[in-house]
């Protein structure tokens, strides 16, 4: 029996009306969390009940104990780690996705899905100005698409010294020198550590934390035998690009592969006046992004971008390789780790439709700006101290001592007006904000220093 349509009535009336009101509420609400995890934990758990709850309920119940838990991640004005908000098509895309409830696995299977993704992919690859014959992945995030695009370039380097992955694995393999520069991103190292690489040898980076093609090039004149670089558009703390077409083009000359970790930083390939941040960059191998930070699609969605599909098929097609024929489109499940999956690359398409060309550009354009007129408005309150040139999204700030710089980030966080949050950069502790919400305008920004501006105030 196929369900009464009626019997999602009640529980989806009751979401759609938690949902509004929540949206709705960010602009008031303070950003932190008022809950914490063992309080929602408690009131969520303690034995499951033996009978049925009425779903209507339950997603009552579930917003009344969570919401106070929730952070305002979508606010204008939150600026921590680098996260993102929504834009209103990609959610209302992501809710047409939970209910088609598709495995967006197998092309014959759910067309309608994997034909929207087709058509994501192929945006995507136009607005990064990447070749249309490179092969398009939704994966779970940039960690992910990290793994994806290391695992292509370890199957092709591995294929390319005659050593047959898939048979033996890396037992007795040669060995495969990974580089990466000192101010990679954490997620290269977790990512080589799922493959099996060890850990990356390190090329200095310089003030700004961009890999130094000098010291890559010192580094390759050493190097023997398979060879993966990985390298950075967009650098957590400065939003600093590396080199990359320079520096792909001394790799290959190496025969080694190239992979691009442009989880916010890509996205600045899309506007044509930060364009010039990533010259080259179609000159890579493999790229990873986020669609969940810079475009602000709902979590998880990270895109896997590999030039030479084959490679990327080669590392997660199930069938065996002789099986693969060049001139036949991939299943989706051929491409990414997972199996089973869920059809992200829907609300990717639905954020693009609706922002179009020059909507991407704009959105862009505005995270830079308003990251500028913060770092501006910074700058001038007394004893804070811009480290970075702010060249993109992301502004890194300290005090006069690391002490000074903790106290006035835990000051500014319990004020909730604004969220950036506290790192270290280069041996010194920072306050970090990253611009990465659609929403973010004049006002924020101007709110945002003024709580800056209180926090740092003496007494
Ligand atoms: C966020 C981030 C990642 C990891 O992406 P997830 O989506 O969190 O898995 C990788 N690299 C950089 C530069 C990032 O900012």
């Amino acid at each position: 029996m196929s369900p009464d349509p009626a019997a999602y009535d009640a529980a989806l009336d009751r979401a759609d009306a938690h949902a509004r009101a929540w949206l709705a509420g960010i602009p008031q609400r303070p950003l932190p969390p008022t809950s914490d995890v063992e309080a929602v934990a408690a009131a969520l758990g303690g034995s499951l009940p033996d009978g049925p709850t009425d779903p209507a309920e339950v997603i009552d119940l579930l917003a009344r104990v969570v919401e106070p838990g929730l952070m305002s991640m979508g606010s204008g004005r939150f600026f921590g780690w680098v996260i993102g908000g929504t834009l209103p098509a990609a959610l209302g895309a992501d809710w047409l996705v939970s209910a088609w409830d598709q495995n967006a696995a197998i092309r014959f299977a759910t067309p309608g899905v994997v034909g929207a993704e087709q058509a994501a992919g192929a945006w995507l690859l136009d607005l990064l100005g990447l070749p249309q014959s490179a092969q398009v992945a939704f994966v779970t995030g940039g960690t992910t698409a990290n793994f994806a695009g290391l695992a292509a370039g370890r199957q092709r380097v591995l294929e390319a010294a005659g050593w047959d992955l898939d048979r033996n694995g890396l037992s007795g393999s040669p060995r495969v020198t990974v580089l990466a520069g000192a101010d990679r991103h954490v997620t290269i190292d977790i990512a080589l550590r799922y493959l099996g690489l060890g850990a990356p040898t390190l090329v200095e980076a310089d003030d700004q934390g961009r890999i130094r093609p000098d010291a890559l090039a010192a580094a390759l004149a050493t190097v023997e035998g398979p060879l993966i670089v990985a390298l950075q558009a967009g650098n957590l703390h400065s939003g600093a690009f590396d080199a990359i077409g320079e520096c792909a083009d001394l790799v290959h000359k190496k025969g080694g592969w190239v992979h691009v970790d442009g989880a916010f930083g890509l996205w600045a390939a899309t506007s044509p006046r930060q364009r010039h941040l990533v010259p080259g960059l179609e000159r890579a191998d493999s790229w990873a992004t986020d669609a969940h930070k810079s475009l602000n699609t709902p979590y998880d969605c990270g895109v896997s971008i590999v030039r030479d599909p084959a490679a990327l098929r080669a590392a997660f097609g199930f069938s065996a390789a002789y099986l693969i024929r060049a001139d036949d489109d991939p299943d989706p499940y051929e491409t990414v780790p997972e199996f089973s999956r869920r059809a992200r690359g829907v609300p990717v398409w639905a954020a693009l439709r609706s922002l179009g060309r020059e909507g991407v550009a704009a959105l862009v354009d505005a995270f830079v700006a308003n990251a500028q007129a913060i770092a501006a408005g910074i700058s001038e309150i007394p004893g804070a101290q811009v480290l970075n040139d702010v060249v993109y999204s992301q502004v890194c700030v300290a005090f006069e001592s690391d002490e000074r710089t903790r106290a006035v980030t835990e000051r500014l966080l319990a004020d909730g007006v604004t969220w950036m949050s506290g790192s270290t950069w280069k041996g010194r502790a920072v306050m970090r904000v990253s611009v990465s919400n659609w929403s973010t305008d004049d006002e924020d920004v101007r709110l945002s220093i003024d709580a800056v501006r209180r926090a740092a105030a003496p007494g």
